[in-house]
């Protein structure tokens, strides 16, 4: 195993604890007699972080955990952080400023802050707030058990950040690690880590470190234990999917593999996921535009379980930004290749990210942002207003910073052009009947049942007996609204097969 480069406080040595196969639980029930510690999570930013946080809960009740109803009966609170969002970290020493009184009400307690935004501020974290347990960065996901064991007997936080993955420890992908999933019928596998890429806004690449792809024998096996388990859906996660396998096939050409010109492929990787018995629907997030191929196109027009869904971020529609961004691509191509896609794939459904007011943005680049986005014709899209993220590149391009007030016009403008498409699109569906996967009771109304189709439009329908979550069922479109459809109820089609519903962390 390579020396992998991390950073421990200036603290060290710190006591450790030698447990000998005690768990941390053991050792804090031995300290409090009070029966199993509990945690409580709570998660910001994507789905890779989502999914982290799965592992750590995952971690944690191996280790003997128990999941708190709230945080006032909680022994453990963690945050898992994201550096992506504005004022992330103004957000995340507010929220240890509120954690001082409710950690000091009860001996024992203990305050875990790990993810991004830990990565990046590293020291500073446990600097600026004193009552921090445990720092631990987007590379020691594994960790979570032992550091915290290790925090019950140091006086000061142990912090610990790896700069890079372990590349040969399998448990540096999150899928590797046990898991407490928020829901059982479907689940989100990790394909990849990292990013090779360097678009000036984004500061995934300094926190999560170089691409590394997860073998391709330990995906698919993953995606048959979890069909096993009564999971019908899954969601392939990386940051460039389609770039998957690069490494593989430089690593496997360094260590001298003949074969070693067969990359393999993400295209591959959805035909072999979507053939595993039990799994209905297949999902991924996020491809590059610059690396989308024919092959990943056909193999979503070929593999029945791929869902006619494509997330595609545009990031901006005008060349000059584009090249700003470093993002590789130009407009024309970007459509050229939807274009593509849909040819490839009927009833395709695309979605997208925007980011308005980037800084250099002219009034004829927008423009050109909104002759795209009508041209591509979205069913949704993510629109962000530019903010700047410290530590990218877009952060010290201070003196093209757009004018907040136009870009906030900028971005109503743009969220006319999407709405309408969106709507169009919606009310297009009206008279057809789709296939729903139920995702549980309405937010707004109990009696009412929510659930995704394939294309990943979220429908409602008033069921006319109680229709498990997780349970497929056919609904006639009857309604398009901007952000939803509405339904009236077919027929069950399939009721879910895993036995045990795991309650959702309330975060
Ligand atoms: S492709 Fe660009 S936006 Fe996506 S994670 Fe990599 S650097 Fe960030």
């Amino acid at each position: 195993m390579p020396s992998i480069p991390t950073t421990r406080t200036a603290t060290e040595p710190r006591p450790r604890v030698t447990t000998g196969g005690t768990t941390y639980a053991d050792i804090v029930t031995a300290m409090t007699s009070d029966g199993p510690r509990s945690y409580v999570l709570r998660t910001y930013g994507c789905q890779m972080n989502e999914h982290d946080s799965e592992r750590i809960a995952g971690l944690l009740e191996a280790d003997g955990m128990v999941l708190a109803d709230s945080e006032d009966d909680a022994d453990v609170v963690v945050l898992n952080t994201c550096c992506i969002r504005e004022n992330a970290d103004n957000k995340l020493y507010g929220n240890l400023g509120h954690l001082k009184p409710w950690k000091d009400a009860r001996e024992g307690r203990q305050i875990v802050v790990s993810g991004c935004l830990a990565q990046k501020d590293r020291e500073l974290v446990a600097t600026k707030a004193k009552h921090v347990d445990v720092v631990m960065g987007t590379h020691n996901v594994h960790r979570a058990a032992e550091l915290l064991r290790e925090a019950t007997s140091s006086d000061v936080a142990v912090t610990e950040i790896l700069d890079e993955a372990v590349i040969d420890d399998h448990a540096l992908f999150p899928s590797a690690l046990p898991a407490r999933r928020e829901k059982s019928y479907n689940a989100w596998v990790t394909i990849q880590i990292g990013c090779d890429n360097n678009c000036a806004f984004c500061i995934v690449p300094a926190v999560r470190g170089v691409e590394i792809s997860r073998p391709y024998a330990d995906i698919v096996g993953e995606v048959e234990q979890l069909a096993r388990n009564g999971v019908t859906e899954v969601t392939l996660l990386g940051q460039n999917v389609n770039s998957y396998g690069r490494d593989l096939q430089l690593a496997a050409r360094q260590a001298g593999d003949a074969d070693a010109k067969l990359r393999p492929l993400f295209s591959g990787l959805l035909r072999d996921v979507g053939a595993v018995e039990g799994i209905r629907r297949v999902r991924y997030t996020s491809p590059h535009p610059k690396d989308m191929r024919p092959d990943t196109f056909a193999a979503m027009a070929e593999t029945s379980a791929v869902c006619e869904h494509l997330h595609y971020p545009l990031q901006s529609g005008s060349d000059r930004v584009l090249a700003l961004m470093h993002r590789g691509y130009t407009a024309e191509r970007y459509l050229e290749r939807l274009a593509q896609g849909r040819l490839a794939v009927p009833d395709l459904a695309v979605s997208t990210d925007i980011i308005v007011g980037f800084p250099g943005e002219r009034d004829v680049d927008f423009e050109h942002t909104l002759e795209v986005a009508a041209a591509a014709e979205y069913d949704y899209a993510y629109m962000f207003l530019f903010s700047p993220r410290p530590g990218t590149e877009a952060a010290d391009m201070e003196a093209d910073f757009v004018d907040p007030a136009v870009a906030g016009e900028r971005f109503q403008r743009l969220r006319l052009v999407v709405e309408r498409s969106a709507l169009r699109k919606h009310e297009a569906r009206v008279g057809r009947t789709e296939e729903v996967l139920v995702e549980g009771p309405s937010k707004r109304n109990p009696d009412v049942l929510s659930g995704r189709t394939r294309q990943n439009k979220l429908v409602h329908f008033t069921p006319p007996f109680p229709i498990r979550t997780g349970s497929y069922a056919t609904v006639d479109v009857t309604r398009g609204a901007p952000h939803f459809l509405e339904g009236t109820f077919v027929e069950l089609l399939a009721e879910p097969t895993h036995t045990i519903r795991i309650p959702v962390a309330a975060l």
